[in-house]
């Protein structure tokens, strides 16, 4: 679990009080990774607190995360820096929260990051580190996974070591968040609370948080009743809570298939789990019946036929991912799931996409 935890709009005003005491000296910097779209908006970038060494890097979230991506922040940071940093800190969206897990665990581990996607593969605990969302729905602030594609898969180091130290919510850090993208990462949320609540993993501790995450799901995206402010800050707390739901379960069939065109496409996580997602009613007929009400209700059109021009390489590259993901399966299906999930079965709803 994440050790701590402040909330509240305005709160980002506090970050110097939260990691000062966590500077080891003057020569082992915090390094900020921020996401791009924040270069030049000073209304965020002139509360980030600098002193002595410390570095803002910026990222483009035009691609998700890569291993040699976080091969390369790490190799820069022993290069550039004669002592290592006394913390690095996350500003943006999953992507950059998973960038500052992977880089921070990578500074004290030895060898490649790709080297350490699966479970439990991390041997030393991470620097410290920090995670400030500015988009709320991945659940990436409280999950104990940094999501990353490597080489041969996309695919999480899970770890112990991987949840953050210290977690900055503050709703207003979302309100420039297009309308699209919000429905995207929002849904991701939801997306997660089906899953995790229709799953063969699921348990009282992990079902507690799903139903509380669902219960504002719908509030932010089918009621009319919410201030855009409220609205923030309930869907920050939709993510987090959404979040804990599966750290403590798993997710499901979307999330399995989205990793599949992730992998092959680069279709980013949120928009991905939409696009599989609405072509899921044999697996989870009452959450896609209910997404299609909110995608109604928000005005919100899908690519389709992504999948149109596919060569059967293609098709085999994206189901050889999603069925790696095993325990995705085993939680939506169940111990049997081989006997109904097979090349053939995915293939025929990669062609509907
Ligand atoms: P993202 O981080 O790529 O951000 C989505 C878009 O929103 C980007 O274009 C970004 O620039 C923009 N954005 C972010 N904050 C903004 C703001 N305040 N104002 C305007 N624009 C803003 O996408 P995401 O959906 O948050 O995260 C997806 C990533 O998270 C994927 O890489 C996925 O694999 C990962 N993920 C991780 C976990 C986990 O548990 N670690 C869970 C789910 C997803
Ligand atoms: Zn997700």
């Amino acid at each position: 679990m994440v050790s701590k935890v402040i909330f509240g709009r305005g709160s980002f005003n506090q970050l110097s009080d939260i990691i000062e005491p966590k500077r080891l000296n003057t020569s082992a910097p915090f390094i900020f990774f921020v996401d791009d779209i924040f270069k030049g908006d000073a209304w965020l970038t002139s509360r980030i607190p600098l002193s002595y060494q410390d570095k803002v890097v910026y990222v483009s979230t035009i691609e998700e995360p890569k291993t040699e991506q976080i091969d390369q922040y790490v190799e820069d940071i022993i290069l550039n820096f004669k002592e290592r940093p006394s913390g690095i800190i996350g500003i943006g969206g999953g992507s950059l929260l998973d960038i500052a897990k992977a880089v921070a665990i990578m500074l004290n581990n030895d060898g490649e990051s790709k080297d350490y996607q699966g479970w439990d593969l991390v041997k030393n605990p991470a620097v410290y580190h920090v995670g400030i969302p500015t988009i709320s729905g991945t659940g990436a602030e409280v999950s104990r996974t940094t999501i990353l594609t490597g080489p041969e898969r996309k695919l999480g180091i899970n770890s112990d070591y991987t949840p953050f130290d210290q977690v900055l919510l503050d709703p207003e850090l979302t309100k420039d968040v297009p309308k699209d993208q919000w429905f995207y990462t929002g849904m991701d949320c939801y997306v997660h609370c089906i899953e995790s609540l229709s799953g063969t993993y699921l348990n009282a501790f992990s079902q507690t948080y799903g139903e509380k995450a669902l219960e504002l799901c719908q509030e932010i995206f089918l009621s009319d009743d919410l201030s855009e402010q409220e609205s923030q800050d309930k869907l920050m707390m939709a993510s987090w809570h959404g979040g804990m739901s599966i750290a403590y379960s798993q997710v499901g069939v979307a999330h399995a298939m989205s990793y599949g065109l992730g992998y092959l496409l680069g279709v980013k996580h949120g928009i991905g789990n939409c696009i599989v997602f609405d072509h899921l009613e044999a697996y989870y007929p009452e959450g896609v019946a209910e997404f299609k009400k909110m995608k109604a209700k928000h005005n919100i059109t899908l690519p389709q036929g992504i999948c149109a021009d596919l060569s059967d390489k293609d098709f085999n590259t994206m189901i050889k991912v999603a069925l790696s993901l095993e325990p995705l399966w085993e939680n939506a299906i169940g111990k049997n799931w081989k006997k109904t999930i097979t090349h053939d079965t995915l293939k025929a709803l990669y062609q509907k996409m």
